[in-house]
């Protein structure tokens, strides 16, 4: 009996585990949007990480057959840079950090992570090798210590607590009646835009994964919470492969290589002072930016005080 009741048992766990694992996948893809269409090839290995370059070449996408999103976009990050994606809403940004992921095959050209073509490698392997930061973090209606070690299921409490110091976030939970076991999300606390980037940024530094990819990682936070995620952001992804989607253009300024998007297509690449140079569409963004910022900056000013 009991050579039957170990296995049985032990298929117990492993079902509510997985169950459990799965559910959160299903929960994590219908909060971002996603399906799960791609699979992985008959015999795919695992992706081989060195150093960890990134390579769009000729890249043809569109999540339907009669809409093209992305067109002939080629790019790549060398190993450790950075590189950052500007353009209008609705060209293609978001789409590409998807097809890193491999939330979805190309339709034509490749995308390589140190030469290996991501259908030839298993998905599980690639996503492991990259870190997001989007611009709403998903949060789990479960302790603020489950929604940290999400980022690497199963690490020790003290590396959750490193990594939650890292992200300037250790003294805000621990300060909370509840500490670590404190339910968060919907149902439980609700943290503000900058605790939930930061809880995000905390789970990234867990997995501490060789790419990052940040998208809009503070688009939707107040100025000087901005400038403090952004010093963060800037520091985990130092010496890691990183491709940052950007909606304040004075935060890449510094980026290795900036690419614009229009239409799904990549219209101008260089570094800033490239592209201020070249005063094309980079340069008239950056100057209509520029212009708001300062009319921000003189409403808020002429504003009476409360
Ligand atoms: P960006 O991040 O630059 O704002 P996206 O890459 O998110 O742009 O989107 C590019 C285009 O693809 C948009 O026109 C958008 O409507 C479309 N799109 C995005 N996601 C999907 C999807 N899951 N299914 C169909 N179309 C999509
Ligand atoms: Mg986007």
């Amino acid at each position: 009996l009991i050579q039957l009741y170990i296995p049985l048992n032990f298929l117990g766990v492993m079902y509510r585990e997985m169950k459990q694992a799965f559910t959160d996948m299903e929960k994590m893809f219908k909060l971002l949007g996603e399906n799960r269409e791609v699979a992985d090839k008959p015999g795919a290995t695992e992706l081989q990480v060195n150093g960890a370059a990134v390579r769009f070449e000729n890249v043809d996408f569109g999540y339907d057959a009669r809409r093209a999103i992305l067109k002939d976009v080629s790019f790549e990050i060398p190993a450790g840079h950075r590189v950052a994606v500007v353009g209008a809403s609705g060209s293609g940004k978001s789409t590409l950090a998807r097809l890193l992921f491999r939330f979805y095959d190309v339709n034509r050209g490749r995308i390589t992570i140190d030469g290996q073509d991501l259908r030839d490698v298993t998905q599980s392997s690639v996503r492991s090798a990259i870190g997001i930061v989007p611009q709403d973090t998903v949060l789990f209606n479960d302790t603020i210590l489950y929604n940290i070690a999400y980022g690497r299921p199963g690490a020790p409490r003290e590396e959750v607590i490193a990594a939650a110091d890292v992200a300037h976030i250790r003294g805000f939970i621990e300060g909370l009646p509840d500490a670590w076991e404190t339910t968060v999300g919907e149902r439980g606390l609700k943290l503000s835009g900058g605790e939930k980037q930061r809880v995000s940024i905390a789970r990234t530094v867990l997995k501490d994964p060789p790419i990052l990819v940040f998208d809009e990682a503070t688009s939707a936070l107040d100025s000087k919470t901005e400038k403090s995620i952004q010093a963060e952001l800037r520091q985990i992804s130092e010496n890691r492969t990183t491709l940052v989607i950007a909606h304040r253009l004075s935060t890449i300024v510094d980026a290795d290589q900036i690419l614009v998007m229009q239409e799904g297509e990549i219209v101008e690449r260089g570094t800033f002072r490239e592209l201020m140079a070249l005063g094309g569409r980079f340069a008239e963004m950056w100057r209509l930016q520029q212009e708001e910022d300062r009319a921000r900056s003189t409403a808020a000013r002429d504003e009476p005080p409360q």
